[in-house]
């Protein structure tokens, strides 16, 4: 068992750091409201403290062979597949979700990125460019300095997608995690130092916004990955281009879900389930505008309202609760202001829509039907167990209508016709599309946001070329030519 409470609220420079004189940010269990445990944000002096280090343990790491690099990563998968169990419950503990999904979803995937990264870290190499005689090769080098900033839904996931990727390619990382959900990040640092990691490569440091601009404003800062929402992505994103940072934005959605009549029912009916309820549908890239085609759609809701029934709500450390709570009293009064909305704009109301009457933040996984695309449930990121069900008749019609929203994040389709399949997806206006499936997340494919939605990729190779960049080097094998 993890005490919640970690033995300092930042890890710099190989170790735990405390200064309690920075604001206190309490950690909520959000299925009871309890406070677990006490952070502080990092003060200007912890930040100095973390990107000093950072700055000064790259080149050595910078120095090593990626195969070197890479072991290291690998024996950090292994520590955390290992403690998978325990990491698991703290993940529940810090984000409210259940032990079922996180011990499957998140030190898991936070392990997957470190074995894939470290696996390829050794493979990561130039080009030869050959020019006649003359030839240019490129060195891929790595950017130096790097921040990660995360948002609260996936903290190990994420602290371990930016992590991973800076790492293999001879980056530092200094990582600020959500305020709402500080704690498994230190446990990545502590797993990544235990496995060998030099120390003041991956630094943790707690706080807010402000602690978040201190470091995308600082100098020595090369990089910023930043998992949040649209309006933070704008923010920092501005920030970070008045120093010619680079940057990748993983940011919000409000994708769609495409089931032609076709579709396998049950398929799609977990599909939509998938991209609506897990995680209490605090999910970046769920397909919660659900366009049904008209002959389908009394079978789905039908079919949908009786699955709904198989929802377990309650303790999430039972690992028989398939449905947790929202991770703060703040986020669940936003999902209420939206189903209040949702029937305000004539939305039907199909099922819950209720808070649930119990300490901590429950709100029953809810589903509208009859919305149309004016509706503000139908626009906005709502973040939050809201299924909104969209009628429509034809494919140019849906897609046209898919499109027409400034997010582009993922985007779903179910159907028996391959050709319209790959149509549809070929037509999404969004960076990670299904077919027949929904919220799969592979670390091997690449996973990002078009338009509103973001800028870059992680996972995959595709993380490689965002956290590296490549050196040019042309040789002459002859005489200089001038003018003069
Ligand atoms: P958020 O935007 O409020 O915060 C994200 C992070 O940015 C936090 O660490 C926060 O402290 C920091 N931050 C906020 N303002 C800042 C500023 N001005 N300068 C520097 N840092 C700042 O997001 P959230 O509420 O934690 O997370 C929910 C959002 O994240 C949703 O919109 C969701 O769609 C999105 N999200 C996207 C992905 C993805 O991969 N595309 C994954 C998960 C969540």
């Amino acid at each position: 068992m993890i005490d919640p409470q970690p033995r300092g609220s930042h890890f710099v420079d190989g170790e735990y750091v405390e200064d309690s004189t920075g604001a206190e940010i309490p950690v909520i269990y959000p299925a009871t409201g309890e406070q677990i445990a006490t952070v502080y944000a990092a003060t200007d002096a912890v930040v100095e403290q973390a990107l000093a280090a950072a700055k000064r343990a790259q080149p050595e790491w910078a120095a090593m062979t990626g195969t070197e690099r890479g072991r290291i990563l690998r024996r950090a998968a292994d520590i955390m597949r290992e403690r998978n169990h325990d990491l698991s419950v703290l993940e529940t503990r810090d984000t409210g979700k259940p032990l079922q999904e996180t011990l499957v979803a998140d030190a898991t995937s936070g392990a997957d990125a470190l074995e894939y990264f470290g696996g390829i870290a050794g493979s990561l190499t130039g080009d030869y460019i050959p020019l006649g005689e003359d030839f240019v090769y490129t060195r891929r080098e790595p950017l130096g300095v790097c921040v990660g900033l995360g948002a609260w839904n996936y903290p190990t996931q994420i602290a371990c997608w930016k992590g991973a990727p800076a790492l293999a390619c001879g980056n530092a990382m200094v990582f600020k995690p959500s305020e709402t959900t500080p704690l498994s990040a230190l446990q990545v640092a502590e797993i990544l130092h235990e496995a060998g990691l030099p120390k003041g490569l991956y630094n943790v440091v707690q706080g807010r916004a402000r602690v978040g601009s201190l470091l995308v404003n600082d100098k020595r800062v090369a990089k910023v990955s930043l998992t949040g929402s649209v309006p933070t992505g704008r923010k920092v994103y501005a920030m970070a281009a008045v120093g010619m940072k680079h940057v990748t934005m993983e940011l919000g959605g409000k994708s769609p879900l495409v089931i032609f009549d076709d579709a396998d029912l049950e398929n799609a009916v977990s599909g939509a389930i998938n991209g609506n309820f897990y995680s209490s549908g605090q999910v970046c890239s769920n397909g919660t505008r659900v366009f049904v085609q008209k002959g389908i759609k009394e079978a789905f809701l039908a079919r949908m309202t009786e699955r709904l029934a198989g929802v377990k709500m309650g303790d999430p450390l039972d690992e028989n609760t398939n449905f947790g709570p929202l991770v703060s009293q703040s986020q669940l009064e936003i999902v209420e202001g939206y189903v209040a909305k949702g029937l305000e704009e004539g939305a039907r109301l199909v099922h819950g829509g209720n808070r649930v009457d119990r300490e901590g933040y429950y709100i029953e996984p809810t589903v509208f039907a009859d919305v149309t695309d004016d509706m503000t449930i139908a626009r906005e990121e709502i973040f939050g167990p809201v299924l909104s069900v969209l009628d429509f008749e034809t494919e140019d019609e849906v897609l046209a209508r898919a499109n027409d929203t400034e997010f582009g994040l993922s985007a779903g389709v179910f159907t028996r016709d391959l050709t319209r399949a790959h149509r549809m997806a070929a037509g999404f206006e969004a960076g990670t599309c299904y077919i027949n499936t929904y919220n799969d997340a592979p670390v091997e494919a690449p996973f990002g946001g078009s338009k509103q939605s973001g800028v870059g990729r992680e996972n995959s190779s595709a993380a490689i070329e965002h956290f590296s960049e490549k050196k040019s080097v042309y040789v002459r094998m002859g005489d200089v030519e001038a003018p003069f």
